[in-house]
């Protein structure tokens, strides 16, 4: 397929991330580079590293990488352990997975809880768990906890809180680390009153930007324990790059048009306002469960409590391969979803219905699912769009034009 390739109408991205850019993001990315050093600079600088804050729920600083959000997951690692530490990680699914081998890669010891097989990555962190293993390490040699808010992989949402009242409750110092990439400003998140020590975060999920840039919000017990640890690190380095912030500029060149992309979210999620932000993520995905259910196929969250405001994992069944029903929706409607990954290769897709995302969108979506799940050949007990219209008729939206 040639790159140039245009067909009538827009393409519908409805993966959990990238997610699709609005119009007035691209506009503000088109703006000229500028000096990275010059006076204007320092105002794009500022503005951007205090509207993320107000994001991330936090008063401490928070690091822009151009980088993915993987870059931003490193960071985490290596500001904060050393070779040979111990962590806690949770099993939630493919990413939380992906980030247990970076750490291993790195030379850390992870240990992995979790439910085996793919019942595990049905359900969200188990903070019960959690407290016990660290009840159990009375020599406080486990370092931090690391677990997934939003678990892109499977659409299922964990309880931060739970987690850090799980690590209070068993009296340990290990520091909390969380990775909502695809969470951060789709799904309610308080870095400051979770109390997380380090927050990971990515630009093309709940942001609506491109890929290319990333985050860690810190909190000072990290900024401390990152003066003793000793994995290797540059690049990643926070103190040299939390000093130029106060002055809006970077130690490197940092990714100027995206930041203005950012300015420009940033103006857009705070003119909503994050509650009406997060009200909107929750009627759609509640819209998209209903049609799910409508269908007669299994949800792939288990656990109603944690379903994910950002996406929505739908089980085929048995003998129908998922990709299969993925590429008759693409290829007949120009519509992409997100594949199974890791375990659920094959036996799941995934609905993204976050970020630049309303009501319409998601019905096309649905539409789009419905009469690809029939051309594939897959048997629907009825209809999911009846009933997601029927639910999202009966909705009361305040916040309009
Ligand atoms: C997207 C995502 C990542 C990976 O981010 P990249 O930008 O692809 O490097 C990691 N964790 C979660 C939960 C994600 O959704």
């Amino acid at each position: 397929m040639k790159l140039d390739f245009h067909p009538a109408g827009r393409h519908f991205l409805q993966i959990p991330g990238p997610s699709p850019v609005p119009d007035r993001i691209l506009r503000a990315m088109s703006y000229p580079t500028i000096d990275h050093r010059g006076p204007e600079f320092a105002e794009l600088g500022l503005k951007v590293l205090t509207g993320i804050k107000q994001v991330f729920k936090t008063t401490q600083p928070v690091i822009i990488y151009p980088a993915s959000g993987t870059g931003a997951w490193e960071a985490a690692l290596c500001n904060t352990l050393s070779a040979g530490d111990k962590v806690l990680m949770f099993e939630t699914g493919h990413f939380a997975t992906l980030w247990k081998k970076m750490a291993e890669s790195l030379g850390i010891e992870p240990e992995f809880l979790g439910l085996p097989g793919i019942e595990g990555w049905r359900y969200g962190v188990d903070a019960d768990k959690i407290e016990a293993r660290l009840r159990r390490d009375t020599a406080h040699s486990i370092k931090a906890v690391c677990v997934v808010h939003n678990e892109t992989s499977t659409g299922v949402t964990s309880d931060i809180a739970s987690v850090r009242k799980a690590i209070d409750a068993a009296g340990h110092p290990a520091l909390l680390l969380v990775d909502t990439i695809s969470g951060l400003a789709s799904a309610d998140y308080r870095h400051d009153e979770w109390g997380v020590d380090v927050t990971v975060s990515g630009s093309q999920k709940g942001l609506m930007l491109p890929p290319g840039i990333s985050f860690n919000a810190v909190s000072a017990k990290a900024v401390a324990a990152s003066q003793n640890a000793r994995l290797p690190r540059s690049f990643w380095a926070w103190d040299e790059i939390i000093e130029m912030n106060k002055t809006g500029y970077w130690p490197y060149t940092p990714n100027t048009n995206l930041l203005y992309g950012l300015s420009e979210a940033l103006d857009m999620i705070l003119g909503e306002g994050l509650d009406n932000v997060f009200a909107r993520h929750n009627r759609l995905a509640q819209a998209c469960r209903t049609a799910v259910n409508a269908w007669g196929l299994p949800i792939q969250c288990a656990d109603p409590s944690v379903y994910s405001p950002v996406l929505t994992g739908v089980m085929t069944p048995d003998g129908v391969d998922a990709d299969q029903v993925r590429k008759v929706i693409y290829e007949r409607f120009d519509m992409s979803l997100g594949t199974g990954l890791g375990k659920m290769k094959g036996r799941m897709f995934r609905i993204g219905h976050l970020g630049d995302c309303n009501d319409l969108t998601l019905m096309a979506t649905l539409a789009g699912c419905e009469m690809g799940l029939q051309m594939a050949g897959v048997k629907l007990s009825g209809s999911g769009v009846a009933a997601a219209m029927d639910f999202i008729g009966s909705q009361h939206v305040p916040f309009q034009r």
